[in-house]
Parts: C-alpha cells; structure tokens; sequence
C-alpha cells in the first residue's frame, strides 16, 4: 500500500531478515466473528489505530505485531446496497480497500450457507488473487455437517484457501494466523506499537459508539447514524477521562428508538460502548451520550464533511 512512505520514521529494532508484513482486508457479514477473532489473536501485542483523516472508515482496525511478522488489518465497512450517498461512498472505499491490500480474509459463519451477502462478497473479492475465507464459528455444526459446509463456501471462491475455525474455542486461530503471515511479502514494521494519537483515539471512540448503536439496533435504524465526539477530557483527580458524543439520526421516530423506554435503550449502549473505550484507552471513562435528530443527514454532502466521513472526489 502506497500510504505508508513515512514508514521509518520510527526506531525499527532489528527485526529477522525473513520479517513480513502487510495489509489485510478484514471483509465479512455482521456477526460473523471478525471482532472475536481479532481479540483471540490480540493478547498483549494489538494496537487499534485510525486511518489517516482522508480516509475515514476505511479505517485500520489492528494491528498485530510479533517478533516475524507486522499484520495490518484494514476493516472494509460493510458490503452495503447503494442507496444512499453514504452507502455509496461505503461500498466505494470497501472496493478499493480490496485491490490495495496483499491479502483479503473473508470471514464467514459456519453454521450457516452462504446467503445473498456472502455471494455479493464473494463477488467483490473475486479479483483478488490472494484470499482466505475463515470459516468461523464451526463449534456450531455437527461435524459430520462440516464437510458439505466447506464445499458450498469453497464453492464461491475457487481460488481461496478455506480455512475452518472456532475464534470462541481457539481452534484453527493460531493456524489462520500462520497463513496469513505466509502469504504476506517480506517487509518491515509499518507502525510502532501503541501509537495512538488524541485525533484519532476520538475518531476510534466515535466508531466505537457507532458500532453499538448499529449493533444493538440492527433492523431499526439501518444506516441513518453518525456519531461525532464533542469532548474528549482528561480529568486526572477523577482517574478518568470524560468523553461526551453526539450521536446524530435523520428522525425523530430514530430518536426516540435510540433512547428506548425511559431511556434504557441509550443507557445499554452506553454501558457497552463505555467498555470497548475503557478497553481501548486503558483507563476509566465517562460517557455522556446525546441523541440529536439532524434531518437527511446522507443526503446532503456538506453535513456529511462536517461529521468527518471524507468523501471521495468527484469527477
Ligand atoms: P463481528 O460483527 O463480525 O465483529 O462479530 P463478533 O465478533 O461481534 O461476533 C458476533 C457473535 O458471534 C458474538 O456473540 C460472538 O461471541 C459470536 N462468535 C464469534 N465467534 C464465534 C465462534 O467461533 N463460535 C461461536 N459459537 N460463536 C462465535
Ligand atoms: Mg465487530
């Protein structure tokens, strides 16, 4: 990937002379496992970054360092249906997150068939050469299904190397892991650990509010959120850092999905966002969520700058 010439401007300790690295393109449906899997092989050695600014949401979800090998793995936002300029803009930055990275980790759910996403996944990634599908979640089937399951996923990407995995149990991460490393170049260390600059921890925060209101609001209120930081605080004689986000809906009726019965709806976000941020800051958080209805927010590019999402140039 071509956006990392500033790449030693670090100290690079002397690393093997066989050390890899690359980007991997994390692509797969809602719910599949690719969250768990990044966390059973994060440990003590991950590191959550941003893009840069130009880039947002085509964001780097991880970073996994060990002694042989730096992988990045860039999150391609979901394979959306154009219907909006958001989606628009989303489905462009996951095509190209595709041809720029070295390697395409498809993960899928076993205990399912390929649906309708998976096929137009598939699709998208087909161009591809180097791919592996992860089928996650085997736990789930019965092993005599497992056989058939295989071969209606390798079925749709021939290609692929098809590797099946449980990321709850641990069984085949550390294998998916080694085909991963094997099927990057020989390259240097692109990120010291742990650089996580203030600009982009509140983009991270931001993402991560979003990611609970989409999760836990799946059907409701699709795509029509935006969550934009307001204050990022040190507060030392508290031990902790105040955070308060708006997050921004096109309607009222979002609005009042969002906050729930007496507010229980924004209360259970919260509490989980709270938790991936005090994970990713490493110290305790105050979150002070606000909801606010900004209308057509997707329609109207100008509000979409202003939010932070980078829109592709036109012509
Ligand atoms: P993401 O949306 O793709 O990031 O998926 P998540 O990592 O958030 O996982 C979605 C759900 O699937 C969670 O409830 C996980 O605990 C569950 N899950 C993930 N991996 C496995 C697995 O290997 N086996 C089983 N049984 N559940 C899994
Ligand atoms: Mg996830």
């Amino acid at each position: 990937m071509n956006d990392c010439n500033d790449v030693t401007s670090f100290p690079q300790e002397a690393l093997p002379p066989d050390h890899r690295s690359g980007f991997v393109a994390l692509v797969g449906k809602p719910n599949v496992g690719k969250s768990t899997l990044l966390n059973a092989w994060a440990g003590q050695k991950i590191a959550i970054v941003s893009e840069k600014p130009q880039t947002t949401r085509n964001r780097i979800r991880a970073i996994v360092t060990k002694p042989e090998a730096q992988v990045i793995f860039v999150d391609t936002p979901g394979i959306h249906e154009p219907h909006h300029k958001l989606g628009e803009f989303m489905v462009e930055t996951a095509t190209r997150a595709v041809p720029d990275a070295d390697l395409v980790l498809f993960v899928a759910d076993a205990s399912h068939p390929p649906s309708h996403e998976d096929r137009s996944i598939a699709k998208l990634i087909a161009p591809k050469g180097a791919t592996i599908i992860a089928l996650n979640k085997v736990d789930l089937l019965p092993s005599a299904a497992l056989k058939t399951r295989l071969a209606e996923y390798a079925a749709l990407c021939e290609h692929a190397l098809l590797m099946p995995l449980s990321a709850t149990e641990g069984t085949g991460v550390s294998e998916l892991m080694s085909a991963v490393i094997d099927r990057l170049p020989l390259g240097p260390r692109y990120y010291p650990e742990d650089q996580v600059t203030d600009r982009e921890e509140r983009f991270i925060v931001a993402e991560l509010v979003r990611e609970q209101v989409l999760e836990q609001l799946r059907q409701e209120v699709p795509h029509s959120v935006a969550v934009l930081v307001d204050e990022f605080k040190e507060r030392p004689e508290k031990g902790l850092i105040y955070i308060s986000a708006n997050v921004f809906v096109e309607r009222e009726s979002q609005k009042g999905i969002i906050i729930g019965q007496a507010g229980s709806r924004l209360k259970a976000i919260g509490r989980a966002a709270r938790q991936e941020i005090q994970h990713l800051l490493g110290c305790k958080v105050y979150l002070d969520l606000w909801v606010k209805v900004k209308k057509n927010w997707r329609k109207d590019e100008n509000e979409l700058r202003r939010l932070g999402y980078a829109l592709p140039k036109k012509g």
